[in-house]
Order: C-alpha cells, then sequence, then structure tokens
C-alpha cells in the first residue's frame, strides 16, 4: 500500500505544481498587469492552493500503527486493531513536525512555481509587493543634461535592436518635425513609424528629410500598406500595392523600409489578404521591404494578433498597450514572444487626457513617464512608439528610456485611471457594441471625438469620423439601449451625440 502510495502523492505534488505555475502564476502576472481586479477569477489561486494543501495532507498523515501499551512495541495489524495506539492519545512530537514540514515544503514549492511562471516580471513584482507606494508624486523637473535614450531593445526575429522609446510621427509636420526627428536620432532614437496618410504623406517627407546624412543601416524605418487617403481596399492589384510602397520610399528618400505594416487591421480578411501578402513578398524579394508587421487597436485586437501571430507571416505586431489593459492580453504578448514575434506598443497614453485634467496639474508632465516606464517593464514588449510633434517632447519622453518602474508612477496612472473613468472610450473594448440595435462603431466614433477633443487634433478627428461607414446621428431618435453597458462608465448616447456634434463636417 505505500509503496503505492508514494507514486500517487508524486503526482498530486506534480499537479500542483503545475497548477500553482499555470493559474496562480497568471493571476499574479495579471495583477502586475494590472488587469481590472474584477476579471481576475479568484478560482486560480484557490485551486493550486487546495492542490498543494491535499498533497501536503497526504505527506503529512501517515497510517497509525497499533503500539502495545505493555512494550511499547509497533505493530503490523490495523487500526481497529484490539491492541490499544499511542496515537489515540495524540499526535507524537514527529508527526507534528512531519506535518509542518511538509506545509513548509507545500508553501515553498508553490511560491517557487509562481516565481518561475513572473521571473521575468521581477522588477515590477519587487516595486508592487515590496514597497510602499507614496501617493503623492514629484513635479516633473527637465533632466540637468539632455534625455538620451538608455535601453535598446531586440525585434523579435528582424534581429534588430531598436530603441526602447522610438518615434511616431503621426502629427509630425514641417514647423518642427525635421528638428525633433533630428534631436531624436542625435539622443539614440533609432526607429521611427510612419504611414502614408499620417499628415497626408507630410510624415514621410519630414522623416525622408529629416534622416538625409545619416547611415542608413542605423536606422529603423516602419510605413505601412495604405495611401494618402487611407486604406487599400483587399482586392487592390498587387502592382498597385507594390506602387504604393514605392512611393513612400520616395518620399523617405531611402531605397528601402525595414518593416511594412498592415494598418489599423480590423478584420482577419484583411490581414491574410492574398494580394498584399504577395505584394510584400514582392517587394522583398527586390529589396525593397525587409519585414512584415501588422497594426492593430480595436475591438478584434487579440483574434487579430492571435491569427497574425499563428500564420507564421508576420515579423511585428503593433498593438495598443497601455495602463490597465483588459483581461488575458498579457498572454497575447507571451505567444508573440515564444514564436519570437517583436511587439511595438502604441496607445502608451491611455487616451492622453493628462494635459486637460484638472486636479492633475503635478503630475502632469511626468504621466507620460509613468506610462511609459509600466509599458515597457513588460519584457515581452520590444519598444513603444509615441508621437513627437513638438521638441520639448524630446526630453519629455527620453527620460523614461531603460528606467524601471516606481511606485510613484503606479500611483500616478491609478490617479490618472480615478479621474478619466466615464470619459475614455478605450478603442479596443467594445464592450457595448452588441447592445447597439444601429451596429454602430462606437469605439471608432469616440476615438474620432478623442482625437479632436483630448488630443486636440480636430482636422484627424473630422478625417476619422467622416471615413466611418455610418455615423452617429442614429443616436438622435434613439432609447439608448447601450446605457450601462460600458464597464469604463462611459455615457455612451451623450458621448456620440457630442462627437457627432464635435465631428460633423458641414
Ligand atoms: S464606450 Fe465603453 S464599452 Fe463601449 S467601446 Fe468604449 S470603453 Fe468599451
Ligand atoms: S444611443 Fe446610439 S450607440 Fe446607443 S444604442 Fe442607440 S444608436 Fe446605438
Amino acid at each position: 500500500m505505500a509503496r503505492l502510495r508514494r507514486p500517487v502523492v508524486l503526482a498530486g505534488w506534480l499537479a500542483a505544481l503545475g497548477l500553482a505555475w499555470g493559474l496562480a502564476g497568471a493571476f499574479v502576472q495579471d495583477v502586475l498587469e494590472g488587469v481590472d481586479r474584477t476579471s481576475l477569477g479568484a478560482h486560480r489561486l484557490a485551486v493550486p492552493l487546495l492542490a498543494l494543501a491535499a498533497v501536503a495532507v497526504a505527506l503529512a498523515v501517515r497510517r497509525r500503527r497499533p503500539v502495545c501499551t505493555a512494550c511499547g512495541a509497533a505493530g503490523r495489524g490495523r487500526l481497529w486493531s484490539p491492541v490499544p495506539e499511542r496515537a489515540a492519545a495524540g499526535p507524537s512530537r514527529r508527526a507534528v513536525l512531519r506535518g509542518l514540514g511538509a506545509f513548509g515544503a507545500a508553501a515553498v514549492t508553490g511560491l517557487g512555481a509562481v516565481y518561475a511562471r513572473i521571473r521575468g516580471w521581477r522588477p515590477v513584482a519587487r516595486d508592487f509587493f515590496f514597497t510602499d507606494v507614496e501617493y503623492t508624486s514629484p513635479t516633473y523637473r527637465p533632466p540637468a543634461e539632455p534625455a538620451r535614450i538608455r535601453a535598446m531593445r531586440r525585434l523579435g526575429r528582424t534581429n534588430a535592436m531598436v530603441s526602447d522609446i522610438s518615434l511616431g510621427s503621426g502629427r509630425i509636420s514641417r514647423v518642427h518635425g525635421p528638428d525633433v526627428a533630428r534631436a531624436a536620432l542625435d539622443r539614440g532614437l533609432n526607429y521611427f513609424d510612419t504611414a502614408p496618410d499620417y499628415s497626408g504623406t507630410e510624415s514621410e517627407e519630414v522623416l525622408g528629410e529629416a534622416i538625409q546624412g545619416r547611415k542608413r543601416e542605423d536606422l529603423f524605418l516602419a510605413t505601412k500598406f495604405c495611401v494618402a487617403d487611407g486604406h487599400l481596399p483587399n482586392d487592390t492589384p498587387v502592382p498597385q500595392i507594390v506602387a504604393a510602397v514605392e512611393a513612400s520610399l520616395k518620399r523617405l528618400k531611402t531605397d528601402y523600409v525595414d518593416l511594412v505594416h498592415i494598418h489599423s487591421c480590423d478584420r482577419l480578411e484583411r490581414l491574410m489578404a492574398p494580394n498584399v501578402h504577395e505584394a510584400f513578398d514582392r517587394l522583398k524579394e527586390s529589396g525593397k521591404a525587409r519585414f512584415l508587421g501588422v497594426s492593430t487597436h480595436t475591438p478584434r485586437l487579440e483574434e487579430i494578433a492571435d491569427a497574425a501571430i499563428d500564420s507564421g507571416r508576420f515579423d511585428v505586431l503593433m498593438l495598443a498597450y497601455h495602463f490597465g489593459m483588459w483581461p488575458r492580453f498579457g498572454h497575447v504578448l507571451e505567444k508573440a514572444k515564444r514564436k519570437d514575434v517583436g511587439v511595438v506598443a502604441m496607445k502608451t497614453l491611455k487616451g492622453a487626457k493628462h494635459t486637460d485634467l484638472a486636479g492633475f496639474r503635478d503630475e502632469r508632465s511626468t504621466y507620460a513617464q509613468a506610462a511609459f516606464r509600466w509599458v515597457l517593464s513588460n519584457p515581452n514588449v520590444s519598444c513603444l512608439v509615441v508621437s513627437f510633434w513638438e521638441p520639448a517632447q524630446v526630453d519629455q519622453y527620453l527620460a523614461a528610456s531603460g528606467t524601471a518602474l516606481r511606485p510613484e508612477d503606479v500611483a500616478i496612472l491609478e490617479k490618472y485611471d480615478r479621474l478619466v473613468r466615464g470619459d475614455y472610450c478605450q478603442p479596443h473594448c467594445g464592450v457595448c457594441l452588441p447592445a447597439c440595435p444601429e451596429a454602430l462603431p462606437i469605439h471608432d466614433v469616440l476615438r474620432g471625438r478623442m482625437y479632436a477633443k483630448d488630443y486636440g487634433w480636430p482636422e484627424e478627428g473630422e478625417r476619422l469620423y467622416a471615413a466611418l461607414e455610418k455615423d452617429a446621428s442614429a443616436c438622435l431618435a434613439c432609447p439608448a439601449p447601450c446605457a450601462g453597458t460600458c464597464p469604463h462608465g462611459v455615457p455612451i448616447r451623450s458621448a456620440m451625440l457630442d462627437a457627432h456634434a464635435t465631428l460633423r463636417r458641414a
């Protein structure tokens, strides 16, 4: 019997450790990622704890042997043996020690399994669990010396080493653009993200001007499959798609781009559109493009990212990723890491409302750095892209490069969350969409509003709104079954009406 019990206990122990690794480890990781606590699922802690307790009990409890009270000799009989048992008087000291040892071993190995699961998050865990959070934050002081890129990270299978903070150019213009891009280059930034429809081709032209005289192999240039007016339809002939990228090369004044993304992808048909893939293969063969990527920030982000990784076609994913990301997202990043697909984070400022928030004055200028540190604390993120368009942003943004997440950063981010609750629609969320009988793209309408109101960029908001298949006019006469469906407290109908009033073109 004892011979049979040992393998059973061993198997139980291994199963309990597997549960601790897979369930409790993932639970702790989600806590560190800032996932909404109501969706964490306490069973992920309870199940491994119960399993570890069960094997500890199995180890500690041994069948009591009958002992002769007269001579003290241990017998081999069963518990119902007529021989009186010493055990009946209570557990021996040895049995107590054995029990404590079993529970101690269960606790240590269980914690070891959880640690193994989250070991890449060690610095975050240290700040998160072992430091007193100071709920006041320092006022940002411009650095005494110009801020520089202090960390380069590997961009997945591209093998490129890219600056952890990289230059997005959606708003860049001729006014400050070339100087901003050159200053960033001088400070060590080497990854530039652009697209033909950013600032009506001005973005590519400005970057093309800024990189003149620089060694091309020191730069990593990413653009998108589109034209100045926006996306190319899926059935666009291959030569036309190739020509669109060649036009980007001309504006960028270069012979090749390192990365071409399928831009703002929200459907699997777009992700795997045969013409786009054939165009990329041709561009790659001719040396005009090196790697393929996809950018996405829609409610179908997880599905798109999953399919992109599984297809084996994509070298890089550019994904919305910010503090308090929705459940299970961290697992997409882990999967990308396992398949050696580079991950570029975008939308890291979570609506960038910090400049206008009343009650956020002291934290305002450090918010971006806190948000960047949080994103970069995920070891599965290769780099983040943020929009630069003003000279002051170079110092402010690069100051976060290569620095660890601090307790006061978490405090700033939590305060931001409290202040924007009810006023920020997460474009990748989509929880409310099934409630709308008009099938309105609520997240896209409110994204346009965000550009106009929060980013102070009404032209872009209007452009996005005008490109939508449906506008928000249906909300005018609607009884609003969407009311109360937003877990982030957005009053959907009034926000939609506000968007319609703000963005519609005369
Ligand atoms: S309004 Fe709320 S529920 Fe709807 S997409 Fe935005 S954040 Fe999600
Ligand atoms: S108010 Fe607008 S968004 Fe809400 S259900 Fe009606 S049409 Fe849809």
